[in-house]
């Protein structure tokens, strides 16, 4: 899949999103080790440390799914009027679930311009471990 579709698809899963609280609405995708699409979208809750991020919820679904992530496609609003990019804890699931070559692509929720970086890039110095 091309960056755009995946980010397309990351957009449609912001359709399902739960974020009563923040009404920060993302989507994401995850593009398995065996080729598979493996979707995700926020989940909040009325406890708040409850809340789990769309990205976070697609890989996780990866490993369900017996796989690995080795790409990341995030659809959210813009921040700072900027693409926004996941969150410290999502990139330290995505480096030890698929290590510093992990490709992140985000995009925004309409239709703008999309960007990527690698995990390794966003995360230099994040603790690796050997598994
Ligand atoms: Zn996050």
């Amino acid at each position: 899949m091309t960056d755009d579709e995946l980010i397309a698809a990351a957009r449609r899963n912001i359709e399902h999103s739960y974020a009563p609280f923040s009404k920060f609405r993302t989507g994401a995708v995850v593009v398995g080790t065996d080729g598979s699409l493996i979707h995700g979208t926020i989940v909040e809750n009325v406890s708040l440390g409850l809340a789990m991020c769309a990205e976070r919820v697609a890989m996780f679904n990866a490993v369900v799914g017996g796989t690995r992530p080795v790409t990341l496609a995030l659809a959210a609003p813009d921040t700072d009027g900027g693409l926004t990019w996941p969150c410290g804890a999502c990139l330290q699931v995505a480096l030890e679930l698929g290590g510093d070559e992990l490709r992140i692509v985000v995009g925004d929720d309409d239709s703008g311009p999309t960007s990527d970086a690698t995990v390794g890039e966003l995360l230099p110095r994040g603790p690796h471990v050997e598994l």
